[in-house]
């Protein structure tokens, strides 16, 4: 497993929204696919409707009806230079720690997988098994979306390894990502109401945002999320040039933090129309867009065959993430989907990014059982 991470620690594959970072995913793509083949799979390339044309992609041992995915990203966030102890692209070892850029998030999970499915391979696996890795999970999910939309293999059941300690997750919440932009009129400030001021007009318009945010609270409670409510945040505000001057533009930057159950395009819609209501009668013109597609919110029942099968095997039930995966985009599909792997979020897009040894012999254990009962017993155990 030592040797599969190093490997794989050692192939930069980062993404990001901003281009001068953003790197192709083929050579690590390229790795997985060899090592696949030599363990008997069949491996698809599938390219991505992403900026680079990165790869997805999508392997399968055995066949027939039922089985399960091992499914992962094969992109890392950016690296903070100078902030790492060791070299990010160096597997680095300390005790029970593994370090490198993305041992946690996520290339410690398929060293997981590739372990998992070399100690079930001498059973008769009845039922197939997928392994998918996609593109751009951590800049847009182009990847995960582009599989969606192509058309997902035929399976049922998958396991997500994103980094949640090993404690499966059936539930996160989505995300949208808006700007709001005014644009008033400008003149001298020794008489405001000369001009139409957007910077005022935006001041409106975030109180009317976090009344609405409010609203939202009493009427979406969901305790199993911390927090427990619809949350809105305000990242970035920008406008204006001169203390004297009447301010012309400005724009505001804010995510929203959606609950399983809520609808983004029917949010969305509701909180433009209480910005435009504030701002009425002011002369300004106010717009909105999403700055990323949303990731829908994730929640699959709590009586799943999935995760019924995952909580009997952890012994504990199943319970909430407090980041966004690709789960959604695969329940859309139609799959019932658990997130497990044995990374910690906390390590996760940080310097000295680290994953720990037991919980990837953890992580072996678990998925080789649930490789078992799956693809070797199928669901109904037979
Ligand atoms: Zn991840």
């Amino acid at each position: 497993m030592r040797e599969r991470l190093r490997q794989l620690v050692s192939i930069p594959s980062v993404s990001s929204v901003l281009e001068e970072y953003d790197q192709s995913n083929r050579p690590i793509v390229e790795l997985l696919a060899n090592w696949l083949e030599g363990l008997g799979f069949r491996v698809e390339l599938q390219t991505a409707d992403s900026k680079r044309g990165k790869l997805n992609l999508v392997a399968c041992r055995g066949s027939g009806e039922g089985g399960l995915v091992l499914a992962g990203h094969t992109d890392t966030v950016p690296y903070e230079e100078g902030r790492w102890a060791s070299n990010p692209f160096e597997l680095a070892e300390d005790g029970d720690w593994l370090y490198g850029l993305g041992v946690s998030d996520m290339k410690g999970a398929f060293v997981a997988f590739f372990e998992a499915i070399e100690r079930t391979m001498e059973f008769n696996w009845k039922h197939p098994l997928w392994v998918i890795a996609t593109a751009d999970e951590e800049s847009g999910m182009s990847g995960v979306r582009t599989l969606l939309k192509r058309g997902m293999p035929k399976a049922r059941f998958a396991v997500i390894g994103e980094p949640t300690s090993m404690r499966a997750v059936r539930m996160h919440k989505g995300v949208a990502v808006e700007r709001i932009e005014i644009w008033g009129r400008s003149g001298h400030s020794s008489n405001p109401s000369q001009g139409a001021n957007a910077i005022e007009a935006m001041r409106r318009v975030m109180n009317a945002i976090t009344q609405f945010e409010k609203e939202l609270a009493t009427k979406y409670l969901r305790s199993e999320f911390h927090p427990p409510t619809i949350t809105i945040n305000f990242g970035f505000i920008r406008g204006g040039d001169n203390p004297n001057r009447i301010a012309p533009y400005s724009e505001l930057g804010f995510d929203i933090r959606l609950l399983p159950g809520v609808e983004i395009a029917a949010l969305r819609e509701e909180l433009l129309q209480r910005a435009k209501e504030a701002v009425k009668g002011m002369g300004v013109e106010l717009q909105m867009a999403s700055i990323a597609p949303a990731i829908p919110p994730f929640e699959n029942s709590g009586t799943s065959v999935l995760v019924r099968a995952v909580e009997k095997l952890l012994g504990e039930a199943a319970g909430t993430a407090s980041f966004a995966t690709e789960a959604p985009f695969y329940e859309l599909g139609g799959w019932d989907v658990v997130v497990l792997g044995p990374g910690e979020i906390e390590s996760a897009h940080q310097p000295n990014e680290r994953l720990s040894l037991t919980m990837l012999h953890r992580a072996v254990e678990v998925y080789a059982s649930l490789i078992t009962r799956f693809c070797i017993h199928g669901v109904d155990g037979g």
